[in-house]
């Protein structure tokens, strides 16, 4: 029974605790997962489903399926263990039998798995001490289970503690009825718009996704290929979309101080340069420029492959600020990185009188103190340094220009917050976020489509390939000799050290026992040692002893990965390679091959390698490419982890899935910009229905 006030509201408008059976505790619960209204039931989907359609003989049985079968039971034992004792039955169907395993059970229970009895179950199948094994199946005697028989595969739901599948069945089964009965949900998306053919309504769509039926195809649905999906996939891509957009527009309405590029300083650095900016260079830096004059904050992600020429576009960047009477700040992830970048600004600004200070974490207080004051009285023009410079005690007297290098482990939340700091006399700092690590185009269009994107896609001319070798473990003598060969060649070599763990004193340490394993080998060699549990001070001497060849073999850790540059270094031996993602070794990689002379990486493996890490090392010889293997990665291992942390914030969809609906995203694109142009309105709802709420819409509609 619906009253007036019911039947007038949309399902967006009635709170859950409409439906049947939903009290104030239920209602209480439903809300910790952002289940409101109605509606969020509908959109509450399947993160997968179970396929009770089909009964298993048990000798087609296999570890790690979720299979429902029967058997006759044959026996029923209690078997004494040293923690607590175990209910374990076996049970037979002519084919085969396996056991039924139970860590908690009734006493009842044994007596109800009497001998003979038929045993219904529906679980996953796992290898245990006698063979194949259930444990604590779901299960019935005498009787077929529930589910079984209609032939439709049965949803499984995101939940939380105190919600369980049943009752999420039941809640979203009651929305579906509503819906049926001709309960509004509006479709936010004009059928017009939906270009694609085939897509069935959105209602349909949520009952096939639902409650599939024994027509519903099962392979289509199971692989998430589903019109159904598809339609309901590319509603929550349109919505990201917007949300996106949504963003921006807040970004941009600020104000920025507007800059020039073609500054007498440019023409001066430019002139004291050895080369020429690469077209690719010039390119990005006239996006820039275009930026930079409009007087609204510039957001712009410029990719370019390890060695491309990033930080002489960085610098040219600043320069526009710093002309202009504004300070810059240049920010890196690591100490090393700031340090490189601190010693390239100063060789190139300090010719042109332009004062620029550092700002690490370990900075002596004296040195931080002064730092901090030119900093605040705006005698320091430009700031380099690591995440220090956004600590709440750094005062900038007028910060124009933000530039972050190889920042694409930050996902939007960092940004965001980044985008407040500087805030001051009421405009925005512009900002240039620089990666290394190629964002893969379906990324590129998600999580990071809240920034323009330049790409520098070409290398300073001169450069050769890097050769990749993959070698075991046991050839390690033939790769320093290697690495002897190279030095006497008058060239430089890195060594790096991985370890599994993420400390950094097991890093240390099994660097250190590298480097007294390689010098007692090779002892004419001059080795030194460069890992993150050195100082600041430790680490800038190593690496300007490298950078001056005092060094022949610098053995690291994976400290070096971002952003170091010593163009005489030509061999890069990588121990274990098998433990780093492909991003991570490409990035590495790229420490060698910047300058003229043929470059080798070898990876240097301990067999025997898993089947996945074949591939990846297989990968990494084929492609030079860092595109290439991104989007290599991005199959591999997924969002989350191709972008370094898990908290990109735009990664946790409900039913899209970006490798998968990568063809989607453009269609998406196109919908969400027709949408916000000629159905406005629109816009807050879709964004509410799909709850991309991890960014800040507080603003919104
Ligand atoms: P990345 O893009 O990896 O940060 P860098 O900015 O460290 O690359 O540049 C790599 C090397 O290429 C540096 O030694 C730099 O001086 C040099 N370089 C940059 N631009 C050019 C250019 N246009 N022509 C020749 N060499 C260049
Ligand atoms: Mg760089």
């Amino acid at each position: 029974m619906q009253d007036e006030a019911t039947t007038a509201l949309t399902l967006d408008k009635q709170p859950c605790r409409l439906l049947p059976g939903v009290g104030p505790k239920l209602a209480d619960t439903l809300a910790k997962c952002q289940l409101h209204v109605i509606q969020d039931l509908l959109f509450h989907l399947p993160f997968r489903y179970q396929d009770r359609t089909k009964l298993y003989a048990l000798r087609q049985l296999r570890p790690g399926m979720e299979a429902l079968i029967q058997g006759q039971i044959i026996s029923t034992h209690i078997m004494p263990t040293r923690a607590k004792p175990q209910l374990l039955c076996q049970i037979h169907d002519g084919t085969a039998s396996v056991y039924i395993r139970f860590f908690h059970f009734y006493p009842a229970q044994k007596q109800q798995l009497q001998i003979g009895a038929t045993f219904y179950a529906f679980g996953e199948v796992k290898w245990g001490s006698m063979g194949l094994e259930f444990v604590h199946p779901e299960y019935r005697i005498g009787a077929p289970l529930p589910a079984s028989a209609d032939g439709c595969l049965t949803p499984v739901y995101p939940s939380t503690e105190g919600l369980s599948q049943l009752q999420l069945r039941k809640l979203t089964g009651h929305a579906l009825d509503l819906l049926h009965q001709g309960q509004v949900l509006t479709e936010l998306i004009p059928s017009a718009l939906l270009k694609t053919q085939g897509f069935p309504s959105l209602a349909e769509a949520l009952q096939t996704v639902h409650r599939p039926t024994p027509k519903t195809d099962i392979a289509s649905l199971l692989a998430g290929t589903h019109p159904a999906q598809q339609r309901l996939a590319l509603e929550e891509l349109i919505s990201e979309q917007l949300s996106l957009q949504v963003f921006r527009a807040q970004t941009r309405e600020a104000l920025a101080p507007a800059f020039a590029m073609q500054t007498n300083l440019h023409q001066a650095l430019l002139n004291n340069l050895p080369f020429s900016l690469t077209s690719a260079q010039m390119r990005v830096l006239d996006d820039i420029a275009y930026d930079l004059q409009l007087a609204k904050p510039m957001l712009r992600l410029v990719q370019g492959d390890v060695g491309s020429g990033k930080t002489l576009v960085a610098i040219l960047t600043l320069l526009a600020a710093i002309a202009a009477g504004w300070q810059g700040a240049l920010m890196a992830p690591t100490e090393i990185l700031a340090e490189q970048h601190y010693q390239a600004a100063i060789r190139l600004l300090t010719p042109l009188n332009i004062k620029v200070v550092c700002l690490f974490g370990s900075l002596g207080s004296k040195a931080r103190r002064e730092a901090l004051a030119a900093i605040a009285d705006g005698s320091a023009a430009l700031i380099v340094g690591t995440h220090a410079l956004f600590q709440t005690e750094v005062n900038y007297a007028k910060l124009g220009l933000v530039v972050i290098d190889e920042q694409h482990r930050f996902g939007v939340h960092q940004r965001l917050a980044l985008r407040q700091k500087g805030l001051g006399a009421g405009v925005h700092p512009h900002q240039l976020i620089m990666t290394a690590t190629p964002i893969p185009r379906t990324l590129a269009m998600t999580a990071f489509a809240d920034l323009d994107h330049s790409i520098i896609d070409e290398l300073p001319p001169g450069r050769t390939p890097i050769v990749t070798a993959v070698v075991p473990n046991h050839r390690r003598d033939d790769v320093l000799a290697r690495v002897a060969a190279v030095v006497a060649e008058g060239r430089q070599a890195y060594w790096v050290c991985t370890l599994i763990e993420e400390s950094d004193a097991l890093f240390a340490q099994a660097a250190e026992a590298v480097l007294i394993d390689l010098q007692r080998k090779a002892p004419d060699l001059r080795f030194a040692l460069v890992h993150g549990r050195q100082s600041a001070n430790e680490k800038a001497e190593v690496m300007g002893a490298f950078k001056q060849a005092q060094i022949d073999v610098l053995v690291a850790t994976t400290v070096i990965e971002v952003g170091v540059d010593v163009p005489n270094a030509s061999l890069m031996v990588i121990e274990n390679p098998e433990r780093l993602g492909l991003a991570q070794l490409h990035q590495l990689r790229g420490r060698v091959g910047r300058g003229a002379h043929a470059s080798h990486c070898v990876l240097l493996y301990q067999a025997p390698l898993s089947q996945e890490a074949e591939e990846r090392l297989a990968l990494m010889r084929q492609h030079h490419d860092g595109f290439a293997l991104a989007e290599a990665d991005l199959r591999l291992r997924g969002p989350g982890e191709v972008l370094g942390t898990k908290q990109t914030g735009l990664v946790d969809y409900k039913i899209a899935d970006l490798s998968r609906d990568a063809a989607l995203i453009p269609l998406a694109q196109t919908i969400a910009e027709e949408l916000s142009t000629y159905y406005p309105s629109n816009v807050p709802l879709l964004i509410q229905r799909w709850r991309q709420h991890k960014l800040q819409y507080g603003q919104v509609g």
